[in-house]
């Protein structure tokens, strides 16, 4: 914990005083450094809810008292990727709040009017921290993977962004499958709508995935661990035109023989992060009741190592919430 000044809001900016911060298993990668964007020190924290204390010049003074939640990414708005809204891809960047630029395990963040997005009444402040991630990364991963009606689906990691996964494609009308090393995550899972889960520390994930699908396998994987053990496990359930998504990582490497590509026409893909409209989209699907998210527990700001060992040690079954001043 550090005693910094807070940035007061420059044009086009607003103040935002932090109400809730979700605790996004990323953290780890910057803890353990194989996550390494060069800027340091730097807040972390990038799914942040709060109230708009304070607007810059340019911004409607109707804006103060505004409860919001932050898009995380600012993208040089000019480039052939923000120009259709892929500001995710910017090689540009002017910002990445709690990636570049200070995020939200503060008590207040500054950020662009236009990166404060208004949070409906009916979604409460703990509850919303995890749309700012863990939602959107899955609205996105899903719309890389296109599962159709029907389609066997499956999710390997049942964290912030599995939850949703599991949610999504299940309303989608595909058939879904939770793999994971933990029965309170599963059972979790389960209780969101996953058809089958899988526990990968009893059982074979591949041959149970291929039992479940009559040795078809999988048309889509989401692989949101990234392990050496969970990718090729991954990889082996995946059936005929089958889709790979990876959204998780760790420091092992993925290998796969290209015969098994070529074969069965399979795709490799990654998926990162989300598009300002996909956090519009998040918001409105956990609103409707489409998406529910999944707090395991809230801390006060400085107790934040708390939420970073249990995340650390697999404990948390959904969202460790940060709130400051409690
Ligand atoms: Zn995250
Ligand atoms: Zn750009």
């Amino acid at each position: 914990m550090e005693e910094v000044d807070r940035r007061e809001p420059e044009a086009g900016e607003v103040l935002v005083r932090v109400a809730a911060s979700g605790m996004c298993h990323t953290e780890l990668h910057f803890k353990s450094g194989l996550l390494d964007l060069g800027v340091a020190p730097v807040t972390m924290g990038h799914e942040v809810i709060g109230r708009i204390e304070a607007v810059g010049e340019g911004v409607s003074a109707d804006r103060a008292g505004e409860r919001v939640i932050v898009y995380y990414y600012l993208g040089c708005l000019e480039c052939a990727y923000c120009r259709v809204g892929n500001e995710h891809l910017c090689p540009n960047l002017r910002a990445e709040y709690g990636f570049i630029s200070d995020g939200g395990y503060a008590e207040y963040v500054t950020v662009p009017a236009r990166n404060a997005v208004l949070l409906p009444d009916a979604i409460p402040d703990v509850e919303a921290a995890p749309i700012g991630c863990g939602v959107t990364t899955a609205v996105h991963a899903v719309k890389i993977a296109e599962p159709r009606i029907g389609e066997w689906v499956v999710i390997y990691g049942v964290g912030g962004v599995g939850f949703g996964l599991v949610q999504l494609t299940r309303a989608m009308g595909a058939r879904t499958i939770a793999v994971g090393r933990s029965a309170a995550k599963l059972h979790k899972a389960l209780e969101l709508g996953a058809e089958v889960a899988v526990n990968a520390a009893e059982e074979n994930a591949t041959e149970r995935v291929r039992g479940i699908t009559e040795d078809a396998g999988a048309d889509v994987v989401f692989e949101c661990v990234g392990t050496e053990e969970s990718m090729q496990e991954a990889s082996a359930a995946l059936g005929r035109r089958g889709r790979l998504v990876f959204v998780g990582y760790s420091p092992d490497s993925f290998t796969v023989h290209p015969i098994q590509l070529v074969v069965f026409e399979q795709k490799v893909m990654g998926s990162v992060g989300a598009t300002l409209n996909e956090l519009h989209e998040a918001v409105d699907l956990v609103e409707r009741g489409v998406v529910h998210t999944v707090i395991d527990r809230t801390l006060p700001l400085e107790r934040f190592e708390l939420g970073l060992n249990a995340l650390e040690r697999g404990e948390l079954v959904g969202r460790a919430v940060l709130v400051p001043g409690r």
